[in-house]
């Protein structure tokens, strides 16, 4: 229920984040009242300084694992650092983020009668033996390893989503998310695009972890964002789980080589240990979201690299 305007309002947890920024800034030129929390554990506010003087738009200083007492009409609950390196740097807050930011968020949902929409990930379905990962696959995941913090806070936040569902006729969305890359990721985010893109441009060692051999499928950030506002408008029996990323797959050692390339890099590439339960291959099988969103990546890695290579330029010359 909307008193006073007829715009949305619209909640984004995790809003001055990499993929957060973007979804704040989409939702605000798609006409939405939006309201970014964020406890700025990885996110900035530099991130979102283009919308800070923007009327329909809101900053809010929060942790998610606070309950939270606000009107809206819809929530994107994106709340949580994804760079291995953040989200293991201090693992009891990141599981922490994922579940009990789960179920403050679904309280107010709830509360409020708002939509809820979960930025879940590839890493439910852990170092995968089936490839490429549909929705269906229940995953391969470690409880007690370095990533579990993580990976089983998202999946017990899948379940909290679910369990709302059927306890409380909630209205939810479960994305999961897979690799996803693009201006506004931190220069020390520690993610595998921004570090080699980062490490090229300095003309440093690319570091790469174990032999490279292992896969990834990397999406640009404006097509993951488009994915995330069609899910949202789906139906409202519509739950998902459903993929969203690009499956156009390459190994680490094959994006190292084109990331030297484009950038006339004179950086040399190194090996460095596999870090422990990295997933050896991954790739989603989208076709859930090809046919109920009538969603396609369209950026090839190419151009989604070469943005990203001119954000970082720019950045690093500052
Ligand atoms: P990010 O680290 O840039 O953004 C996460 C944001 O959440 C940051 O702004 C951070 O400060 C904020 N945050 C962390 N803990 C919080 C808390 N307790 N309370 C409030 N805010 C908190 O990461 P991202 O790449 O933008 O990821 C956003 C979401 O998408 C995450 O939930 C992540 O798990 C999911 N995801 C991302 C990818 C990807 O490749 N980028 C892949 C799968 C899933
Ligand atoms: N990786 C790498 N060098 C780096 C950073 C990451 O070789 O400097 C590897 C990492 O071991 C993994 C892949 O790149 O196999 C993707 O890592 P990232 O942290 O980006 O995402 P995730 O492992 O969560 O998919």
């Amino acid at each position: 229920m909307t008193y006073g305007t007829k715009m949305k309002r619209v909640l984004v947890t995790g809003g001055a984040g990499f993929l957060g920024s973007h979804l704040c800034e989409r939702l605000i030129n798609d006409g939405m009242d939006v309201l970014c929390v964020d406890n700025f554990y990885t996110g900035n506010k530099g991130n979102i300084s283009n919308l800070l003087e923007n009327r329909n738009f809101e900053l809010m200083r929060h942790d998610v694992t606070f309950p939270l007492y606000v009107e809206v009409d819809q929530i994107f609950n994106l709340a949580c650092p994804a760079s291995p390196i953040h989200y293991q740097s201090d693992p009891v807050q990141t599981t922490k983020t994922s579940v009990h930011g789960a179920i403050n968020l679904l309280g107010l949902a709830k509360r409020v009668g708002a939509k809820i929409l979960q930025a879940s990930t590839s890493e439910v379905y852990g170092d995968p033996e089936v490839h490429p990962q549909t929705e269906n696959y229940w995953g391969r995941v470690n409880p007690i390893g370095l990533r579990s913090c993580y990976d089983e806070g998202k999946r017990c936040a899948e379940t909290l989503f679910f369990d709302y569902h059927r306890q409380h006729a909630l209205c939810i969305k479960v994305t999961r998310i897979f690799n996803t890359y693009g201006p506004r990721m931190h220069p020390n985010d520690g993610r595998v695009v921004s570090n080699f893109i980062v490490q090229a441009l300095r003309n440093e060692d690319i570091t790469i972890y174990g032999d490279g051999s292992q896969t990834r499928s990397f999406c640009y950030v404006d097509d993951l964002i488009e994915g995330l506002i069609n899910t949202m408008a789906t139906e409202d029996d519509f739950t998902g789980p459903i993929n969203l990323g690009n499956p156009f797959e390459c190994t680490v050692v094959e994006l190292a080589n084109k990331i030297i390339k484009l950038t006339s890099s004179q950086s040399k590439i190194v090996f460095r240990p596999l870090p422990e339960d990295d997933p050896k291959q991954r790739r989603p099988d989208i076709s859930v979201a090809q046919k109920k969103l009538n969603w396609n990546p369209r950026v090839t890695l190419e151009e989604g690299l070469n943005s990203t290579v001119y954000y970082f330029k720019k950045q690093l010359s500052q």
